[in-house]
């Protein structure tokens, strides 16, 4: 099924498709439960258009590649074109936020890591970027302040709130945006909390993001 934006009642957004910018390590605990080194400036890496469905289609674990690990993360969508911006001007292209999961090869990508070669294959995979419909920004008034909870099978494994954020939300896009051109309907994911691990078959995961609940299988 083709992935389109969509609001919380399941309509479309008038929105394309895009890309998605993703950083690494922009939680300390995180950083400290994989023993990797606090980086400097922020770790940035894409995922294409294809990686994005919606969270309420069945999750597609990729087989035979190591262990697939979800990563829950706060979307921004954007809405208008934004480059060489600052945090402020940032602020004013947010179309709106959601949930989404990061699912990593996490073998994979450490065998990557040692060798010194990009994540791609391990990160940007088809699927690999489930996302939940998307919340008007008046939905989080403070963003930057914003409960995010991931419950697998009923338990408790991810926990955080945006405000333990390193890089902050829209001084992050201002940093992509010296890089990347960010367009509308393009996504930025703003790094996971603690807790990160593997996906099975059959897993029920609840996803919540200021109160708001989403739910989704794997296959
Ligand atoms: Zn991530």
């Amino acid at each position: 099924m083709t992935y389109q934006h969509r609001d919380l009642a399941g309509g479309p957004l008038n929105l394309p498709v895009g890309k998605v910018v993703c950083v690494g390590r922009n939680y300390l605990e995180h950083i400290r439960e994989l023993n990797n080194a606090v980086p400097e400036a922020p770790i940035l890496f894409m995922k294409p258009a294809t990686a994005l469905v919606g969270l309420d289609q069945p999750i597609q674990l990729p087989q035979g590649r190591g262990e697939c690990q979800h990563e829950i993360e706060l979307a921004v969508l954007i809405g208008r074109e934004l480059r060489q911006a600052d945090a402020a001007t940032a602020r004013q292209v947010v179309a709106g936020y959601g949930v989404a999961l990061d699912l990593t090869l996490r073998d994979l990508q450490n065998e990557l890591k040692k060798k010194g070669h990009p994540w791609e294959i391990a990160k940007a995979f088809d699927g690999s970027c489930p996302l939940s419909p998307v919340l008007p920004p008046e939905a989080l008034p403070d963003p930057q302040n914003s409960e995010l909870a991931l419950r697998v099978n009923g338990a408790l494994r991810q926990q955080g709130n945006t405000r333990m954020m390193r890089v902050g939300i829209f001084e992050l896009m201002a940093y992509i945006s010296t890089h990347f051109t960010l367009r509308p309907g393009d996504v930025v994911l703003t790094g996971t909390p603690a807790g990160v691990g593997p996906l099975r078959s059959g897993d029920v995961l609840v996803l919540s993001l200021a109160g708001h609940d989403f739910t989704a299988r794997v296959v």
